[in-house]
């Protein structure tokens, strides 16, 4: 059994790993990297935490946005 990188919140539903293999029941997802025993998932370990690192900003921008326009909209209510 291979245990691939997952770096997603929830690891359920997830039909493929980043490295690209579609995930069986023999495979595993782990969000730590020394469980992770997928050569192919270490060796793109890099690209991997970068694209995590980008998604995680645009998390981060998203939420900014909403919280914004949640600001907009009470100050809208109390006026
Ligand atoms: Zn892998």
């Amino acid at each position: 059994m291979k245990t691939h990188y997952y770096g997603g919140i929830s690891s359920e539903g997830a039909e493929q790993a980043p490295c690209g293999v579609w995930l069986g029941e023999g495979s595993g997802l782990s969000g730590e990297w020394g469980r992770v025993d997928c050569i192919r998932c270490q060796s793109h370990k890099k690209k991997i935490n970068e694209s995590a690192a980008a998604e995680e900003r645009a998390i981060v921008e998203q939420m900014g946005d909403m919280a914004a326009f949640m600001r907009e909209e009470g100050n809208r209510e109390h006026r």
